[in-house]
């Protein structure tokens, strides 16, 4: 008998006829005699209508009041699925975050899990209950609910089968597992039979929405085993662990990002300190930077330019618009910009990585604005309208006889 935590997607539990079938996925691990704790996402685009019906009343709702609505999408799938659970005559409870014991800090909307304490989950296992707990939530020191950021769930699950040293902690979602490119885009992208956590990592930071890459980081450290495979078929998926048995692959996946806004400041004098400075500065407010890109010095001065999130690109000009230092100068946030990256550990002992994506890029006269690379990563910045193309692009040039 052993321990299993089992996530499912928006998309898995979607409408009735899906809510059923996870509850046959879920009986069925049961009736093979395991404990089984199952952690559920809202039910399809539920979070995103959440969000909308939040602005027709309150364009700048406060992040608390944010997370009271957002979490109630988790709160109906746990109840629902409960109920097709009870039919098929099996014992089963359902529990928000914070009935399950996970505690967070106080950063709403993006929380991050501090403790999980697990003696009502334990003691509802004792019962033998199947327990069905509401992902994406957990509750703050002041007593009120708050999320773990889009794709949260992915967290709760991970974060579960660590605090109860579960056994296997399965990601069930609408494919078949992680795949060399986003299979609905790229349709020969390859499924891996496993990848590492760092892999893993940098691909879901570099925007492969199939895991969330806090849930990764936490996969990590400590050492919980996970397995991404569908919900809707029987298909093997795709496991993520330390160490893998290499695959022959330079690469293990082409990702996009498309949330990125570039910022160029042209003429910043070009003496010691500028970069600490503006550096400082947005980090002082929180302003996650991304790829920095300095010009060589001339007549005294330069241009730099930098990436953020979508997000925090007007908040990042403003700043910088305020401070004496960068006083008059032109300053530029750029939208229409996307991030391709290519992603793998076997990049750091092959030459060549570099100089094949950019030439698929040049195939499709595609204009590189940027670069950053890291050992096991390569990432460019480009037109968003180009977007798409350089994925396909880059993806045939690493794995040709699959398209
Ligand atoms: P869930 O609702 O189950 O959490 P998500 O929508 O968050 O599912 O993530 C699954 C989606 O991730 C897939 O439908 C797929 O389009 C997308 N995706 C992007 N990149 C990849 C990749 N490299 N491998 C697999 N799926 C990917
Ligand atoms: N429902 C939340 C979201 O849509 C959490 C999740 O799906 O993991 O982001
Ligand atoms: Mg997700």
């Amino acid at each position: 008998m052993a321990l299993i935590v089992q996530k499912f997607g928006g998309s898995s539990v979607a409408d009735a006829e899906r809510v059923r079938n996870v509850a046959s996925i879920v009986t069925d691990a049961y009736r093979k005699g395991n404990d089984v704790v199952v952690v559920v996402s809202a039910q399809g685009d539920t979070t995103d209508d959440l969000i909308e019906k939040a602005k027709e009343i309150n364009e700048k709702a406060s992040k608390r009041e944010m997370d009271m609505l957002l979490s109630a999408g988790e709160q109906m799938s746990i109840a629902l699925l409960a109920m097709a659970i009870e039919k098929t005559g099996c014992p089963v409870v359902s529990l928000l975050g914070w009935q399950a014991g996970v505690t967070t800090d106080s950063a709403y909307s993006i929380a991050r899990i501090k403790k999980i304490d697990t003696s009502r989950l334990t003691a509802e296992l004792d019962r033998h209950n199947i327990v069905i707990v509401a992902g994406f939530q957990g509750l703050n020191k002041y007593d009120d609910i708050t999320t773990l950021g889009r794709g949260g769930s992915d967290t709760s699950a991970v974060a579960l089968a660590a605090a109860l040293h579960a056994d296997r902690c399965q990601i069930f979602t609408d494919v078949e597992g992680v795949f060399t490119a986003d299979p609905r885009k790229i349709p020969n992208a390859i499924k891996l039979k496993e990848i590492t956590y760092d892999e893993m990592l940098e691909l879901a930071t570099l925007g492969a929405q199939v895991l969330n890459n806090r849930s990764v980081e936490m996969a990590k450290k400590y050492n919980v085993e996970l397995e991404v495979l569908s919900s809707l078929t029987k298909a093997s998926g795709t496991l993520v662990k330390e160490v893998t048995k290499m695959e022959k692959m330079l690469i293990r996946g082409v990702t996009k990002d498309t949330d990125v806004a570039r910022i160029s400041i042209i003429g910043v004098p070009d003496i010691p300190g500028i970069a600490y400075k503006i550096f400082g500065k947005l980090a002082s407010q929180n302003i996650n930077v991304d790829i920095i890109l300095q010009s060589v010095g001339r007549d005294g001065t330069k241009d730099i330019a930098f990436t953020v999130s979508k997000a925090n690109g007007p908040a990042a000009v403003e700043l910088l618009g305020g401070c004496d230092f960068l006083d008059g100068l032109a300053m530029k946030c750029d939208t229409d910009v996307a991030k391709v990256s290519v992603v793998g550990a076997g990049m750091e002992t092959h030459p060549g990585t570099a100089s094949t994506m950019f030439e698929a890029l040049f195939d499709r006269d595609i204009n590189i604005q940027m670069i950053s690379t890291s050992e096991i990563k390569i990432s460019v910045l480009i037109d968003a309208k180009d977007a798409d193309d350089a994925v396909a692009a880059v993806h045939k040039a690493f794995f040709p006889e699959e398209d």
